[in-house]
């Protein structure tokens, strides 16, 4: 199936997001709206919801706002659910809510620390795609693309549990790919680099030192917006990227490049 109607546009199409209350998340929403589609967004904030979804409505686009904690059966069941009820389709998904850990030598994490990260940014993605996958088989595909990180292709020192979630979705996502690319969905991964928003604040700590100290990591020189990841969704979602399947793409100033 088209990922677009006969105009070319996400107009009619319906996108789900998870982290969509902040960051790359609320980015990647209003790229949807702004392409015409549909837009739930699911997110354990209900402020960050609803302003998510007032920026939508602002730009002239539909969306609802589901309370949604990815960790939960229940709750992903539910959103989903609603999506069903309210638009009645499926045909994007970005499962992008995740956490930073702290920065810890591996055998220093705790069990719940382990448990907790493992949680929101591995098993959540399981979940959702879980439940997003039949509702996208039963009009003939769509698009998911799931949200990995630099740490999902590198190792990282005092990042155990983060990097350990991040190359998991690289794997959950690949593997996914294989098992539906026949169906009509497509199942992609982004992997970004340091990207300006609320996570990298509380990384860095929000002082001047802390971004200069990130940013020396940046090939490019500065820090990526969440308005370059959520072009990159987007892209991935469109029928431009018809022949892209399984692919973990890097974006991250080049990062990564060298290593
Ligand atoms: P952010 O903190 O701005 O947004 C994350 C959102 O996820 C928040 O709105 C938060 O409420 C939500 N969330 C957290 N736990 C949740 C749960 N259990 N259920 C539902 N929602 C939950 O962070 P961001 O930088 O926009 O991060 C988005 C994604 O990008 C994450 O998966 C992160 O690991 C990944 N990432 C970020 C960077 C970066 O530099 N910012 C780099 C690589 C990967």
């Amino acid at each position: 199936m088209s990922a677009t109607n006969e105009n070319g546009s996400f107009t009619g199409r319906v996108a789900f997001v998870t982290g969509a209350a902040s960051g790359i998340g609320r980015a990647t929403a209003l790229a949807f709206a702004r392409e015409g589609a549909s837009v739930v967004i699911a997110d354990l904030s209900d402020d960050g919801n609803h302003e998510t979804a007032r920026m939508i409505e602002d730009l002239g686009g539909r969306a609802v706002a589901v309370r949604c904690d990815v960790t939960r059966t229940e709750d992903v069941a539910a959103a989903l659910d609603r999506t069903s009820t309210v638009f009645g389709r499926l045909d994007f998904a970005f499962n992008n809510a995740g956490i930073e850990q702290p920065v810890a030598a591996a055998a220093e994490l705790t069990e719940q620390e382990w448990d907790r990260v493992v949680a929101i940014n591995l098993r959540s993605v399981f979940l959702c795609m879980k439940r997003q996958i039949p509702l996208m088989l039963a009009h003939g595909g769509g698009a998911i693309v799931n949200t990995s990180s630099g740490a999902g292709v590198v190792g990282i020192a005092g990042q155990a549990a983060y990097a350990a979630a991040k190359h998991g979705v690289i794997g959950l996502t690949k593997s996914a790919a294989l098992d539906y690319a026949s169906s009509g969905i497509r199942i992609n991964a982004v992997c970004p680099g340091i990207i300006g928003t609320a996570m990298m604040d509380r990384f860095t700590g929000g002082t001047a030192e802390g971004r200069e100290r990130v940013i020396s990591q940046e090939p490019i020189g500065r820090m990526g917006t969440p308005e370059e990841i959520a072009a990159a969704v987007t892209w991935l979602c469109s029928d431009a990227a018809g022949f892209v399947v399984g692919h973990a793409m890097v974006i991250d100033g080049g990062q990564t490049a060298g290593l």
